[in-house]
């Protein structure tokens, strides 16, 4: 695998949009985590402050059944990340015409920079999009549709770097196992700084919140 030197490219222009019945739904988005839980005597969903959401599986569930719960729970999921929206003072209000500003640099900039990176490492990515997503930096579906914060355009390189070798990772590991952490260090030796980086951005902390 070979990292490549920054260049910014008009190759993005065009590239990003916004399909969101392309996404596939939810549960199947590696945003989610399935964890089976020995102890666990139910399916619970946990929101994350930051959004993320765990699944735990009891000794008797299934994947499947997970994903199910979590579908039908779909709407409590959202209505818990919308809250945390609220109360997250992570985004310093910016004026609309600065965001608005930053946003189309973001669409220009940010696919073109992970289209570069996919193809020094001989990935395809089947559909990059740039959102305004609030507990995300980025994410990655199976189909390996990959979608950008628009925020990482205002970050150190080095981090939105990272952010995207993470989502690229993603297509060939769908977990965030050891295998995985490997792949995204051997393209990315300070990830580690990368991620503290990210965490240390200022967020309203909060109780992560329990569905059962
Ligand atoms: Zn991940």
């Amino acid at each position: 695998m070979r990292w490549v030197p920054e260049q910014c490219s008009s190759l993005g222009s065009g590239l990003s949009s916004v399909h969101r019945e392309l996404q596939p739904s939810l549960p199947f988005d590696v945003g989610y985590v399935f964890v089976r839980h020995p102890r666990a005597r139910r399916y619970v969903i946990r929101v994350a402050d930051d959004g993320t959401v765990r699944v735990t599986i009891p000794r008797w569930g299934s994947r499947r059944e997970a994903a199910a719960f979590a579908e039908r729970e779909r709407v409590w999921i959202e209505k818990q990340q919308l809250r945390r929206q609220h109360d997250d003072s992570r985004f310093e209000a910016l004026s609309p015409e600065v965001e608005l500003d930053l946003r189309r640099r973001a669409k220009r900039e940010l696919p073109a920079r992970l289209l570069q990176l996919a193809e020094a490492n001989g990935l395809v990515v089947a559909h990059v999009s740039v959102r305004n997503q609030r507990w995300r930096w980025g994410s990655c579906s199976r189909r390996g549709h990959i979608c950008l914060n628009w925020r990482l355009v205002q970050m150190p390189a080095s981090v939105r770097d990272y952010v995207m070798v993470h989502e690229l990772m993603h297509l060939r590991r769908m977990d965030h196992s050891p295998q995985f952490w490997k792949l995204v260090a051997d393209l990315c030796p300070d990830f580690r700084a990368a991620r503290a980086w990210l965490r240390s951005w200022p967020a309203g902390r909060s109780q992560p919140s329990e569905r059962r």
